[in-house]
């Protein structure tokens, strides 16, 4: 029998803080107080950039050179578009409702920046970067990238015809998401005309949260504003939305992984000894080279 998964907390977005000069970003987690590092495993970190109007500029903002290991960052863009590198050579290009699933697993270095054609003209710029935990077993995996373009993505269309949900990753009623992920997670865009309602079915044991991307929505019963986050208690399986206005939300839902955690900077990893491997790595070259 399917129960009501009720609300843990809502979550104002923390106070924004800069990512290089490119990403204006809220972390709603880890270390807010409501929300520490394994409340929602597999998802260890979530920065929101809110939207934002970025001005022309020839010299494209963003983050230089730095080094990531043992799990994967997930960018979506919303608005704006961001170019990366990799020091495998690999670059691309992040486009509007496109999603980049990057495994850094054993070790990377990459570059994050805005898009030059974006840089030069500017204008709104939104995006979410979740950074996905990976059990130790899969933790020195090979790097590699999935461009997941948005015509790529599942597209489950509800019962008002136009409203639909859009699966990057997991499953929803039968409309697969294109992410190959090491461990079961769901990760969707509800993309809501107002009015419209959606039914969420998720394991009660799998930690899940919402993110109000755009619009505003009733879920379960409580109003929630745009750039709020929505931490679910493990006590249900169903979720129910309704769209007060024309709305956008991405949904997060993923078995927990129960293993130790040691995170520092850029490195995730399950022991201290690993961490500082990983850091005597990249000072000797494992990682690769990239230039700035
Ligand atoms: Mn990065």
């Amino acid at each position: 029998m399917m129960s009501i998964r009720n609300i843990e907390h809502i979550i104002a977005p923390p106070p924004p803080h800069m990512v290089g000069d490119g990403f204006r970003v809220h972390s709603f987690f880890p270390g807010g107080r409501l929300i520490d590092k394994k409340r929602m495993s597999p998802f260890f970190l979530m920065d929101y950039g809110a939207r934002i109007e970025f001005g022309p500029s020839n010299e494209p903002r963003g983050v230089g050179v730095h080094p990531h290991a043992g799990f994967e960052t997930v960018t979506i863009a919303y608005h704006g578009r961001i170019a990366h590198h990799d020091s495998a050579g690999h670059s691309g290009i992040i486009g509007e409702g496109d999603v980049q699933w990057m495994t850094a697993g054993a070790g990377l270095l990459h570059k994050e920046y805005h898009e030059a054609g974006y840089s030069k003209t500017g204008g709104p710029f939104q995006m979410v970067q979740l950074w996905v935990n990976l059990p130790a077993r899969f933790k020195k995996t090979k790097p590699k990238y999935q461009e997941i373009i948005n015509a790529s993505m599942g597209r489950h269309i509800l019962a008002d015809g136009k409203s639909y949900m859009e699966v990057i990753a997991g499953e929803y009623r039968g409309t697969k998401g294109p992410a190959f992920t090491f461990t079961p997670m769901q990760v969707y865009n509800a993309r809501l005309v107002k009015g419209a309602a959606a039914i969420l079915n998720l394991d009660a044991r799998h930690n899940t949260g919402i993110l109000v991307i755009e619009g505003k929505a009733v879920i379960n019963s409580s109003e929630v504003p745009a750039d709020h986050f929505v931490l679910f208690k493990n006590d249900g399986e169903e979720i129910k939305i309704e769209a007060v206005e024309d709305t956008i939300l991405l949904v997060l839902s993923g078995e927990p992984i129960d293993e130790p955690i040691a995170a520092y900077g850029p490195f995730l990893m399950n022991t201290w000894p690993e961490v500082e491997q990983a850091i005597q790595d990249v000072n000797t070259g494992k990682f690769g080279y990239l230039e700035d």
